[in-house]
């Protein structure tokens, strides 16, 4: 018996019941590193879509009367399932995701992270009172849960994404849809086996899996769905918040990124190198936050790729579940396609490969660290988002270069940079457009700070006040007629 069967739910979960989908059809499942079939779940389209969003509709009334007190409850049974799961619940992530076993543990405690960070927050859902302008009458405003909460996710962080929405969502007393990526369903699936554990009342948490268009579309159009919450690509973003628009869904958006990761002259180079690792290869470079693009200053420059590419050189690729593996395989074969299509024609336009340049003599869709020296802005990675293990280092001359090349796209998600001048630190905070900025430091993100994209990288925040704030609508209310 496999380390996370007890995790593996094969069936869709609408009101509170396990169901197939109603044609019976399925999707397989498979292990990124071996190919293997992990198992199948169901193929459901809109039919299914409509029941769970009239399920959602139904607890709502029930679960948004429950007192903070209650739903914090509820919230925290949520985050000890988690906890005391983390380990089945990795090797599940790892199975069909594909990350290192570490990554994967981490992964699922930020998710218990942000559980447990919603549980408190819920009791700050807080109004206020405004000072009356007029003689005898009271301003208030007052908080109230959005309502049927859709959620859409990826497959690349498939636990930890449906942490952010589905905490804020069930803290701030909206009953939520969720429709997991179709490569990494399990992970989503068992959100609702963990919720159903936890006590959350049938209807509160529906998972459906199948085909994106149809379950999509029934999300988007159902006037009962009060908001779309999605994380992906900027390019079904864009589809979606169309598509939302027909019933003025609230939409929040966490959508495709392309960093900057900047060296200067002044860094500390082996703590660059050392971020710049991080950055580029957690999950074979397949993060929305990783750093697309590595700008080294002229006079660290040589110093700076010799030291990444001994570094990229020594990763230990393997399968996510073989003790030490540092990169496990690519999420399918068009993200190993895309990959080398980009390298070649960064090649093809003058770059060097400094280090891998192709695929891993493991096989499959394991694919060699790689980095690229002499990098230049009009070679394709410097505008799309590569999603593959491969960091390319472009030279500069200037700060004012730097801010200038490292804005020089439609993205604004994440920026890191490596320097020891103060001044230019605060410089690089008000000059670059990102959403999210690490100076000196990669790892950043902490349920603690709102985590969002400028551009189109997104709409809306994610974790922090502001993660709840998205799953809240304002009332005001005038009382008058006071004065005695
Ligand atoms: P994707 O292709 O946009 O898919 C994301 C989700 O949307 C999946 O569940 C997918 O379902 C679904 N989907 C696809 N087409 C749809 C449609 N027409 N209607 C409704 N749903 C649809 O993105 P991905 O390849 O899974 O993830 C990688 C992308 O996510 C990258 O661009 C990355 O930067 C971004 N990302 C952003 C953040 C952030 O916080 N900003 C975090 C992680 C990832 P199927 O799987 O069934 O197709």
């Amino acid at each position: 018996m496999s380390a996370y069967a007890s995790m593996q739910k094969d069936a869709n979960y609408i009101d509170g019941t396990w169901c197939a989908a109603d044609g019976g059809d399925v999707i397989s499942v498979t292990n990124p590193a071996t190919g293997a079939e992990i198992g199948t779940v169901p193929n459901a389209g809109a039919a299914e879509a409509r029941r769970a969003i009239a399920a959602a509709e139904a607890a709502f009334p029930a679960y948004a009367a429950l007192t903070v007190t209650e739903r914090g409850a509820l919230l925290r049974r949520l985050h000890a399932e988690i906890v005391d799961h983390a380990d089945a619940l990795a090797a599940l992530l790892t199975a069909e995701q594909g990350k290192p076993l570490a990554e994967a543990k981490a992964e699922v405690l930020s998710s218990a992270a942000y559980v447990q960070w919603f549980a408190e927050e819920a009791r700050r859902a807080d109004g206020a009172v405004i000072p009356s302008p007029w003689p005898g009458r009271k301003l208030m405003t007052t908080r109230h849960p959005v309502g049927v909460v859709a959620a859409i996710t990826p497959w690349n962080f498939p636990s930890s994404m449906l942490a952010r929405k589905l905490g804020a969502a069930l803290a701030a007393g909206c009953t939520a849809v969720v429709k997991p990526a179709s490569a990494t369903p399990y992970s989503g699936l068992v959100w609702a086996l963990l919720a159903e554990r936890a006590g959350f009342p049938p209807g509160v948490v529906n998972v459906i899996t199948g085909s994106a268009r149809a379950i999509g579309g029934e999300l988007t159009s159902n006037p009962a769905v009060r908001k779309l919450t999605f994380t992906g690509s900027t390019e079904i973003g864009k589809e979606l918040i169309r598509a939302s628009a027909g019933t003025v869904k609230k939409v929040s958006m966490e959508l495709g990124g392309n960093a900057p990761f900047i060296v200067f002259d002044d860094a500390d180079l082996d703590a660059a190198v050392e971020g710049a690792m991080i950055a580029k290869f957690r999950n074979a470079g397949q993060t929305c936050i990783c750093s697309n693009r590595v700008y080294a200053q002229a006079g660290i420059y040589d110093a700076f790729v010799a030291k990444l590419a001994e570094k990229a050189a020594a990763l230990r690729v393997a399968p996510g579940d073989e003790p030490g593996s540092e990169q496990g395989p690519l999420v399918d074969m068009a993200a190993l396609a895309k990959t080398e299509e980009l390298i070649a024609d960064a090649v093809e336009r003058g770059a060097t490969v400094a280090a891998g340049g192709g695929r891993h003599d493991r096989g499959g869709l394991f694919f060699q660290p790689t980095v690229l020296t002499e990098a230049t802005a009009d070679m394709r990675l410097a505008q799309e988002e590569i999603f593959g293990p491969v960091a390319p280092v472009f030279r500069f001359e200037t700060e004012a270069e730097a801010i200038a090349a490292a804005n020089d796209t439609e993205y604004g998600l994440a920026a890191y940079a490596y320097t020891r001048d103060l001044g230019r630190t605060f410089r690089l905070q008000d000059g670059l457009e990102y959403g999210l900025i690490g100076i000196n430091e990669v790892l950043i993100v902490t349920p603690e700070v709102p985590f969002g994209g400028l551009k189109e990288s997104g709409l809306g925040k994610e974790g922090s006040w502001q993660g709840l704030d998205d799953y809240l609508e304002t009332k005001y209310t005038c009382v008058g007629g006071l004065t005695g």
